[in-house]
């Protein structure tokens, strides 16, 4: 189904230390049959009962997802493991990869609330982005076994936005130097890009991790310096799969390419711009702007006008007011993510919500209801004849 729904999915974390610490509540409950996720609203979201000692669950608010990932209690027999979440999303998005369509999947979640874990993981529970760059060698291995007239180009690069700049995280930093950004161009075909990214084949899993982990050492290096960056960044992995089949018989080549995106959303408290005071407001002004943007785009894309226009056949003469009032150009994320995000892409949010924080927690959830209409059009990108 190329005119795909984006699939949204969330998942809960278990109690940090200094939850149990403060003998916090879990708010979530989730459904394994129905895949809904449930708040509690607890008696103390009202300001007369802020004083009282006993908090009670007064209300629920309920969301449906095509899965809600139950990672808050290993002993759950429902309990997600890193593994699960590979297995329900990350493995059909390589299909969909094979087959020739662009993917991206991206965590959205306040700051603490999983998306690193979930998208990078640790070196004992890797996450799904090591998962997918495994099982996508694994794959081509198999491949060059049983189907030898095939071959395979793989490339990657990994960038963060920070502050409305793009850093490369695969161009080694000089601490002498002022930090280096890149410019965004576009192309008529490939649409929006970051001019000169690094770009490096790799040819195999030791190769590819190699810099995954180049990368993400070179944004929590900066985080350590400027307080917190990976909070306030986005980090965007790519790789690029193409795949050169000949036809021994026509002695024709196809070329079929496609685009894995995996993004790590800044925390998304970082949206509410009232938050900010002082140097945060000067940065915060920058850094929310691509994500009030990322908000302002789901909102224009999961609308049912903008829903009706795109699948009301075009008439003659018309063009297509879609993108028109879409804000993809307001910020940088949003402008490089166009395609990802309402053009010719499958994709997958994964909300990460924490156990006890309902107001976030809310947020999160009504960001994720909202994605859930969002629609996009992917297309096999082959090339014949070349
Ligand atoms: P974020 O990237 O959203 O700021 P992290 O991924 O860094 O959050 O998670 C915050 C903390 O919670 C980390 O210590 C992480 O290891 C832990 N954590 C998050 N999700 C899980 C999970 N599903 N299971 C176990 N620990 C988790
Ligand atoms: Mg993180």
């Amino acid at each position: 189904d190329p005119g795909g729904n984006v699939r949204v999915v969330v998942r809960v974390r278990a109690f940090l230390p200094r939850e149990i610490q403060r003998n916090a509540d879990c708010l979530i409950r989730m459904d394994p049959i129905t895949q809904t996720t449930t708040l509690l609203v607890p008696n103390d979201q009202d300001p007369a009962n802020l004083r009282s000692k006993s908090r009670k669950v007064v209300d629920e608010k309920s969301f449906t997802f095509d899965n809600s990932f139950w990672s808050h209690d290993t002993g759950d027999a429902h309990y997600a493991t890193q593994e699960d979440v590979y297995n329900s999303l990350g493995e059909e998005f390589l299909d969909h990869n094979f087959e020739g369509y662009h993917t991206c999947i991206f965590a959205y979640g306040q700051t603490g609330s999983g998306k690193s874990y979930t998208m990078m993981g640790t070196p004992d529970a890797p996450g799904l982005i090591p998962r997918t760059c495994e099982d996508l060698f694994e794959r081509i291995a198999q491949a060059h076994a049983e189907t030898p007239n095939i071959s395979y180009n793989v490339r990657v690069s990994y960038f963060e936005v920070y502050n409305e700049h793009v850093r490369d995280l695969l161009m080694p930093v000089n601490p002498s130097q002022p930090p280096y950004y890149l410019k965004i161009r576009e192309s008529p075909v490939e649409g929006p890009y970051v001019k000169d990214l690094t770009e490096v084949p790799v040819r195999n899993i030791g190769e590819i991790l190699r810099y995954m982990r180049v990368g993400d050492a070179s944004r929590t290096t900066a985080s350590t310096k400027m307080n917190d960056t990976s909070s306030r960044s986005h980090a965007v992995f790519t790789i690029m799969l193409k795949q050169i089949h000949h036809d021994m018989d026509t002695d024709e080549t196809t070329e079929r390419s496609s685009r894995i995106r995996l993004v790590d959303l800044a925390g998304s408290e970082r949206a509410k711009s009232t938050e900010a005071t002082g140097q945060r407001l000067r940065e915060g002004s920058n850094i929310n702007k691509s994500l009030t943007t990322l908000g302002r785009v789901i909102a224009a894309l999961a609308d049912p006008k903008q829903q009706g226009q795109h699948s009301t056949p075009k008439k003659r003469g018309t063009t297509p007011q879609r993108d028109a009032v879409v804000p993809y150009r307001d910020s940088i994320l949003t402008w490089l993510l166009k395609d990802s995000l309402g053009g010719n892409s499958k994709t997958a949010m994964i909300a990460c919500i924490s156990p006890s924080d309902y107001d976030e927690t809310l947020s999160t959830l009504r960001y994720a209801d909202q994605a859930k209409r969002i629609r996009t059009r992917a297309v096999v990108n082959q090339d014949s004849g070349i």
